[in-house]
């Protein structure tokens, strides 16, 4: 979406975000100007269309009347008298399309008229020509009322057209709800269609004006709760709108409101400096709208006739002497205007105080587009491409200024100004932006030098002094960044005119060409490295669209949509700027989100101490540590291509360039093509193939869970294998839930949960999947572990499809237990009747009836599914036969409780029940769930078990060499100690040649495990998926291969239940099969390697 020229901040964003849209109501002012409280208790207003958006349809009837002969009254009086049966009743409730509306209507108007009636031209004449225009001063009204922060709906009895489009002529986007009768299948005045648009916008029918032409539909209103208008004439409709709400409803322009109470100027001695400056006749007035940013340095729309400015001044309130310097903003926009870049024309700078009390300064409006939104959804491919390349260009013309020509050598700044800049961006309490609380945050900051070439040394050096004196808790990743910055500056920095904030939204672009005709916002403006600017225009590539300060675009295919990758944006502005390739950008991108971690982690602080209110205070601390991962992930590239330079050797290929993602980037990389991945571009790396190699953190994990293992696990191992096969096998050990709180209170809990799935640890440890594959091994010593440290399957893969794919609704309702431990799940894929390893065969149906799923479905081997805490069960079945073959699955939740879910019987595996859980036979008939249990939506089941079988698949790899490693310790202790013929079994040779291949086969599975989960971390799952078949197909087999022998060196023994060894086999033999046969990831890796370049 674009807008006229405003000059947006993070701040509009952050304030939406955090829903501080205020109410407002006006009190007269002197000069005509008005200022607005926030009092008014309505949140939302809702329009009728036709006769209130749209012409009166009746008086259209009228005209047609009158032009088809028909007796005046005829349509008026069919519709008012219409019954439920009537054609307008049916048309309206969208029980009848056009031609069926068109042939009754024909008929009851001809009854009344006796005479016959063209219905088919009626329906034409109410959506063609003027009808279909909007009214204009409803429609300002309609923005108006938007830009005060509340919401707006239609509510129409509407109908189909001949296409079977509903009518509405209206620009969509300016509703926030828009509720059509014919679509839900109830009109007005029915109270169901009132109470459903007000339950959409989610306000009580007291906080909703509600607008409409018919008596009767507003009296339904009314007596509902609504405030309700009736509406005549909509220009008299407006202005009682407008009494109600206490803000104007007239004189809208993109980008402005209202002026806020707090905000407003003297209007009497303002009007007569403009009168002066502007050299308008005395008799000029001024109207001032504010622009909706403006929480740092307040800017104003000021409209004098024809004329219209902006004004940009100090916010009130005492200040520092060097605070919110507009002097400083007026100097180098003048500097740079002279130079050619494209900024508003400056008009003058007030430094009177008489005249607002601060200083301030005028500029040119420019009308132009403000793209919001970084996907740029209006625009075609082409255009967004040219969009971005048009923005390089202005940032290549900041950084071709010639400092010295333009008399900016001496154009520093202090640090407390950048400081106060960006808390302002990231803040919305003005308590925050007094001087009082901004000296004692920045008093810690170094002082401004403006040494030339070591910004960025100096940058980190400010940011990570501050950091330090707000921090609260460690954030892993930014002790990493603190330590690897110094070691990684950039060597030959240049020294420009920084923007300091250069990103889309602060640049105007000509209202049709891509073409920026003026860069906004110069308030963190400095001398410095440029890199710095063009990295933080590129923050929002690497950011989700629904991060609360910045909206980004890295879950979308930037290919596709013509955008161009942070990495071709890059190489664009060195193209143009005429340098060498920048081969370090990323090293740049570090520091941005560095910077900005380091910033959030002050406002967060600051909400500890209640310094600050603002809702979003409190969320700054995960902020800060999602943005320290992001800088982090960035870093660790930038390691990477480091290593790869000094690494590569003269034969080697150099690594192929792509676009890196971090955020949510599973998605991304889900899109890179495998075959180009697997052609010899897996990523180089740092692989941390020995415990001893993990950073510390995680190695005091490890050592916290091995000796978790060694004290707590190991010693009841027997006495739990034991308890499966009592006669209270199907019940929870009371052991297995005691260590489970142990484990917890250890902080030896979900440590599955990737960091790139859970990026700010909401949920799990932060680990990467190398880092848990050291720990899962571990694990792998006993088969009860995993579940102690709620590690086990199927809940991890479960939970993590929640995280990852859940509504908030569903994470509430299911994913926390989960993670709590107190309730645990099951997934039912497989069926006896089809070949289930192919999940395209899959036959349980899953259909749609009005508000619920209805599922049917043979399943088996649905692991858990008997444990009495199993509550959850996660169901594939087809909603679409009928679509193409990889978008007819949907996976659905179940809870266990449902009726029509029943359990068949427990299966064994050679023998073996596995209780508590046990694998389940299960019968799924008319199982009726409500439809918004669908995970991410109907078709996307395949989607999903690829996202959720790649981690399960590894972590039954871990384990498994965790049941090898364990299988070849007792095989070690037992043939030292067991004497035969004469001699220990340790000295028989074949026994010897059985330990050496075993830790041979331990080994080589082992490390291939881990490149499997170093790629994965890397370069993500899909990229992954070849190693991670490979280690589906060889850890199953290698395992049973050295239990086997361990099984063998302790005789009959090893086969019993007085050993692990005898589960380890049978679990490790159902791995083949389960999760994908060994045949199946053979197939997918022959595949991948056949079509593999030579
Ligand atoms: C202990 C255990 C627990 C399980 N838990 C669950 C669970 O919780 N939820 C769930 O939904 N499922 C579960 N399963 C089921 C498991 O995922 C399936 O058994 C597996 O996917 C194979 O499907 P299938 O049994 O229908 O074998 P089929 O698809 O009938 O395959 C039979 C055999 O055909 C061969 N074959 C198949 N494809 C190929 C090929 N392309 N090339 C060559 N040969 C091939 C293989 O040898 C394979 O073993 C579990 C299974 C076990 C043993």
């Amino acid at each position: 979406m674009s807008t006229e020229m405003v000059c947006p901040t993070m701040s509009v964003l952050l304030s939406r975000a955090v829903g501080l849209g205020s109410r407002v109501r006006a009190h007269a002012l002197p000069g005509g100007y008005r200022c607005y409280a926030s009092t008014s208790r309505y949140k939302a207003v809702i329009f009728d269309m036709g006769g209130v958006l749209l012409p009166s349809p009746y008086h259209k009837a009228a005209e047609w009347e009158r032009q088809n002969k028909i007796p005046p009254g005829t349509t008026a009086q069919v519709i008012r008298t219409s019954s439920d049966k009537s054609a307008w009743k049916r048309f309206m409730c969208g029980e009848i399309g056009a031609k069926e509306f068109a042939e009754a209507f024909s008929k009851e108007c001809a009854d009344v008229a006796a005479r016959p009636v063209p219905g088919d031209s009626f329906l034409s004449a109410l959506t063609t020509g003027p009808m279909a225009q909007p009214n204009p001063a409803m429609m300002e009204a309609v923005q108006c009322i938007r830009a005060e922060g509340l919401k707006t709906a239609i509510l129409s009895n509407n109908f189909f057209l001949p296409d079977g489009s509903t009518y509405l002529p209206l620009d969509r986007s300016l509703f926030d709800v828009i509720v059509e009768s014919c679509l839900e299948g109830v009109c007005k005045p029915d109270p169901r269609i009132y109470h459903l648009c007000t339950e959409r916008l989610g306000v009580t029918p007291q906080e909703a004006v509600f607008l409409d032409d018919i008596g009767s539909n507003a009296k339904a209103a009314a007596q509902l709760g609504m405030s309700a208008i009736k509406v005549v004439d909509p220009e008299s409709a407006v202005k009682e709108l407008e009494e109600m709400l206490g803000f104007p409803l007239t004189g809208f322009v993109k980008g402005t409101r209202a002026v806020r109470k707090a905000m407003q100027l003297p209007m009497e001695n303002l009007t007569r400096y403009i009168q002066k400056v502007l050299h308008l006749p005395a008799t000029e007035s001024v109207t001032v709208r504010q622009f909706s940013h403006g929480q740092s340095n307040p800017t104003y729309l000021l409209t004098c006739g024809d004329r219209r400015v902006v004004l940009r001044k100090k916010p009130p309130g005492s200040l520092l002497p060097s605070a919110h310097a507009v002097e400083r903003e007026f100097r180098v926009l003048k500097a740079l205007g002279n130079g050619g870049v494209a900024v508003p024309k400056v008009i003058t700078l007030c430094e009177d105080a008489s005249v607002l009390g601060t200083p301030f300064y005028l500029m040119e409006y420019c009308p132009g587009r403000v793209f919001l939104d970084p996907s740029l959804p209006d625009l075609s491919p082409e255009e967004r491409g040219k969009v971005y390349e048009a923005m390089t260009h202005a940032l290549c013309q900041i950084h071709s200024v010639d400092i010295t020509a333009a008399g900016l050598e001496d154009y520093g700044k202090p640090g407390r100004e950048i400081w106060r800049k960006l808390l302002n961006h990231l803040f919305i309490d003005p308590l925050w932006t007094t001087d009082r609380c901004l000296h004692t945050f920045c008093s810690n900051s170094l002082p401004f030098s403006s040494v030339p070439g070591d910004y960025v040394a100096r940058q980190v050096h400010r940011w990570t002094k501050q950091y330090r004196a707000s921090e609260t808790h460690r954030i892993p990743a930014m002790e990493r960044l603190i330590e690897w910055f110094p070691q990684h500056l950039p060597k030959n920095q240049r020294t420009t005119v920084v923007h300091g904030d250069f990103r889309l939204d602060n640049l105007v672009f000509h209202k049709d060409k891509p073409e920026v005709i003026s860069v906004l916002d110069w308030e963190l403006s400095t001398l410095g490295d440029p890199l710095c600017d063009l990295a933080s225009s590129c923050m929002a590539h690497f950011l989700p669209p629904d991060f609360p300060i910045l909206r980004g675009i890295s879950q979308s295919d930037l290919t596709q949509m013509g955008i161009p990758t942070a990495e071709m944006i890059f190489n664009q502005y060195s193209r143009f700027m005429g340098l060498e390739p920048i081969d370090n950008w990323q090293l740049y991108m570090a520091f941005s989100f560095f910077r900005v971690a380091a910033i959030l982690q002050g406002v967060y602080q600051r909400s500890l101490k209640g310094q600050a209110s603002s809702a979003s205070a409190s969320t700054a601390g995960q902020l800060a540590e999602q943005m320290a991962v992001l800088g982090w992930d960035f870093a660790t590239k930038e390691g990477f291509r480091i290593f790869n330079t000094q690494h590569r050797g003269p034969l080697n290929t150099p690594t192929p360039s792509r676009s890196v993602s971090s955020w949510a980037s599973w998605q991304q990389r889900r899109s890179v093509s495998t075959h180009s991945i697997i052609a010899h571009t897996a990523p180089q790396g740092i692989l941390v193939v020995s415990p001893e190699g993990l950073p510390p953190r995680v190695q005091e994990l490890r050592h916290l869970l091995l000796r978790f293992m060694e004290e707590r696990i190991l010693p009841v191992d027997q006495q739990l294998r034991e308890h499966q096969v009592s006669s209270v096998r199907w019940t929870t050990h009371t052991l297995m839930e005691e260590l489970k709180e142990e484990a917890k209170a250890q902080g030896l809990w979900n440590l599955f949960i990737p960091v790139e799935t859970d990026p700010d640890s909401k949920y799990g440890a932060g680990l990467t999947n190398v880092e848990y594959a050291h720990l899962c091994e571990l694990m792998g010593h006993s088969v009860f572990a995993p579940e102690i440290f709620n590690c086990s399957a199927p809940d991890t893969g479960n939970m993590e499809v929640l995280i990852r794919y859940g509504t908030k609704q569903q994470q509430e309702e299911w994913l926390y237990p989960l993670l709590d431990g107190t309730i645990r799940s099951c997934f039912a894929m497989t069926e006896p009747k089809v070949a289930s390893s192919d999940a395209t065969n899959i036959e349980a149906s899953i259909t749609e009836e009005k508000d619920s799923y209805i599922l049917n479905g043979h399943k088996w081997w649905t692991s858990g599914a008997l444990d009495p805490r199993c509550k959850l069960c996660i169901f594939m079945g087809k909603t679409d036969p009928l679509a193409p073959r990889h978008k007819q699955q949907s996976m659905i939740l179940v809870p266990m409780d449902t009726p029509g879910v029943t359990v068949v019987r427990p299966l064994t595996v050679y023998g073996v029940q596995d209780p508590p859980g046990g694998h389940a036979e299960l019968l799924f008939e008319n199982v009726r769930v409500p439809r918004n249990n669908v995970l991410l939506g109907p078709g996307r089941g395949f989607e999903i078990a690829q996202g959720r079988l790649g981690p399960g698949r590894i972590h039954h790899c871990m384990r498994l060499v965790g049941h090898a490693e364990r299988a070849l310790k007792l095989m070690k202790e037992r043939v030292k100690s067991r004497v035969a013929f004469g001699k220990p079994l340790a000295e028989q040779g074949t026994v010897l040649a059985g330990i050496a291949q075993s830790r041979i086969e331990i080994e080589q599975a082992r490390l291939l495990v881990l490149k499997a989960a170093h790629l994965m971390d890397t370069v993500g799952n899909k990229v992954a998926a070849p190693e991670i078949s490979m280690i589906k197909a060889v850890c199953p087999t290698m395992a049973l291969t050295v239990i086997d022998r361990a099984i063998q060196a302790f005789g009959a023994a090893g086969l019993s239940n007085d050993h692990p060894l005898a589960l380890f086999y049978t679990w490790a033999r159902a791995l083949r099969v389960a999760d994908g046969p060994d045949e199946v990831h053979q197939a997918a890796v022959a595949k991948m390697e056949l079509r593999r370049q030579l």
